[in-house]
């Protein structure tokens, strides 16, 4: 995996949450539609925009996509476990079934 996409698991659910550092212009959509609150912007100096988004919680994602549903970037997925390395950013039609 590259080393600018970011892994977070949950430690109780079979949850992956990536987020490529490349694609994210921390725009804070994701952030704002994640009702658990998993989701938050911090700063990233080495980035144009000047802030990422991050894992907070990844504890109580909800599995709902929404994060990655509305992201006009295609910087966040959600997965299971079984699906990481099966799905590429920016193929977000496609699900490990059709791999
Ligand atoms: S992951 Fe997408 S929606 Fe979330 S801050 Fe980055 S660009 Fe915006
Ligand atoms: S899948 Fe839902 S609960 Fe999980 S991080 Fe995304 S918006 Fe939040």
């Amino acid at each position: 995996m590259s080393e600018n996409i970011l892994r977070y698991d949950s430690k109780k659910k079979d949850v992956v949450i990536l987020i490529d550092r490349n694609l994210c212009k921390g725009c804070d959509i994701c952030i704002k539609v994640c009702k658990p609150e998993c989701l938050a912007l911090v700063d990233a100096p080495d980035k144009w925009e000047g802030a990422v988004v991050d894992v907070v919680n990844a504890d109580d994602c909800t599995f709902c996509k929404l994060c990655e549903l509305q992201c006009p970037d295609f910087g966040i997925r959600i997965l299971r476990k079984d699906e990481v390395g099966k799905i590429q950013f920016g193929d977000t039609k496609k699900t490990a079934a059709e791999q």
